[in-house]
């Protein structure tokens, strides 16, 4: 099949990517040229695992492109996948200026008939507007079909996940748009949830809240374990035995982040006010997240008293392990409230330095070396539970820091070990040790 796609970011090139691998010729196409200049050198302007080989493998083998120019991605294509941003506006609804960007610039150079397919996580109703958008637009002639497939991948694995995801979505009103699209993905195996339209958009977004709901549950029980006593890693486990719970995203820590689940828990909020429908438990997760982002610099200062002039060593940038992606990560909660308290800040990150200085500047310090962020340090946050900082030997904090002093806020270390060292450790529902 020959498929283009509209937006080559993580979604978009990922998607690509995945789909030449499996035989179909792909064209990329992004309005931003330096990410395609890139790109077409065979570099990834994102950290994914494997995606490089992948990438290189599918453009030597000719079966994938990148373009700035819509006529060579969109006139001759049998499937056009929409997988640009859509960011949050400032109430929290979802910014459909790209995607309706995308809808008219395909609708200006389609030439034959084409299914489009909306990846991008869009708000209940988006896929008809973008119908008649390009309804509108199109040439005459041209038969054009619309269908829903949101992206479930997750950064850090999302080759992984579009090789063996859980489920795929197929949205749509049409039968030949759904078998066409059942046909595209067929090879990888992955069971296929047939729908319409407005229940596949809304699938992603409860999706997303239920799973935002989980951290945030875990993360209140974890604050209460902290009053009355109790470990927050037994009774997660205890509770995640249960099949019907289930173990994953019960961990404990600082909160979610990432490009997704802050936007689109907020735009869901949203999206059932224009309803009249005030979403109050989703409302409630929100609330707890930000909280919860901020927990570790709360803690910090009821155990030093004031902040001022300790310098902190803040270790993991990323919003989580295996991706570079800083977007509304808590590591840059804590950074900023940090600096507000007065303290200097080195973060370390193994590759995500370089998007959180686009984000700081330079109001705090970078390194790419663990032991560089540590020395000296008064106190070390833990905001990214990256291996690398999982499995730091204790004695390197001994070794390195002042008079150590750790908040994890991943719960990196079992406190057995810890005891055993002279470090004050202070995570999240779990005994301080002091
Ligand atoms: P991204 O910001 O990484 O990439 C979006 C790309 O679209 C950018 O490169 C931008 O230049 C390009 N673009 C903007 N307007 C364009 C246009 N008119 N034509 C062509 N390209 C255009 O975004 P992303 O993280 O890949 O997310 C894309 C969508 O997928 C969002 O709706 C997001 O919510 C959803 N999603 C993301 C993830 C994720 O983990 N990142 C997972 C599932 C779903």
């Amino acid at each position: 099949m020959k498929i283009a796609i509209a937006g080559t970011g993580y979604v978009g090139l990922v998607t690509g990517v995945c789909l030449s691998e499996i035989g179909h010729d792909v064209t990329c196409m992004d309005t931003n040229q330096q990410r395609m200049d890139t790109l077409q050198k065979g570099i990834p302007p994102i950290y994914e695992p494997g995606l490089e080989e992948l990438l290189r493998k599918n453009m030597a083998q000719g079966r994938l492109y990148f373009t700035v120019d819509p006529k060579q991605a969109y006139s001759n294509a049998d499937m056009i996948m929409i997988a640009v941003g859509t960011p949050e506006n400032e109430d929290g609804s979802a910014d459909l200026t790209y995607v309706e960007q995308a809808a008219e610039t395909i609708a200006r150079h389609i030439q034959k008939d084409v299914v489009v397919v909306t990846k991008s996580t869009v708000p209940v109703g988006t896929n008809e507007k973008i119908k008649q958008m390009i309804e509108r637009i199109k040439p005459a002639n041209v038969h054009v079909e619309v269908a829903s497939n949101p992206e479930f991948l997750r950064e850090g694995s999302a080759i992984y996940d579009t090789f063996h995801g859980d489920r795929i979505v197929i949205g749509t009103e049409n039968d030949k748009a759904a078998e066409v699209l059942e046909e595209l993905y067929r090879p990888l195996g992955i069971p296929i949830v047939k729908t319409d339209i407005r229940s596949a958009e809304m699938i992603k977004y409860a999706s997303n809240a239920f799973l935002a709901t989980k951290i945030s549950f875990i993360n209140e029980i974890a604050n209460i374990c902290e009053k009355v006593g109790a470990n927050i890693d037994d009774v997660a486990y205890g509770i995640g035995l249960d099949e019907r719970i289930g173990l994953r995203f019960l961990q404990a820590g600082i909160g979610y982040g990432g490009s997704c689940f802050p936007k689109d828990t907020k735009a869901l909020v949203q999206l059932a006010g224009n309803v009249q429908h005030q979403f109050e438990l989703l409302e409630a997760v929100i609330k707890v997240n930000n909280y919860q982002q901020s927990l570790l610099v709360q803690k910090a200062k009821k155990f030093f008293g004031s902040l001022y002039g300790k310098r902190a060593a803040l270790l993991g940038l990323s919003f989580k392990p295996n991706t570079d992606d800083v977007r509304e990560a808590a590591s840059l909660v804590i950074a900023r409230q940090l600096l507000q308290e007065g303290a200097s800040v080195i973060a370390y990150d193994p590759i995500a330095v370089p998007n959180a200085r686009r984000l700081l500047g330079s109001m705090i310090d970078y390194t790419e070396q663990i032991e560089t962020a540590l020395v000296r340090a008064d106190m070390a946050f833990i905001a990214t539970e990256w291996d690398m900082i999982k499995t730091l030997p204790l004695q390197q904090y001994c070794d390195l820091m002042n008079n150590p002093v750790i908040f994890d806020g991943r719960n990196c270390y079992s406190l057995n070990e810890v005891q055993s060292y002279p470090i004050t450790y202070i995570s999240i529902g779990r005994k301080e040790i002091i």
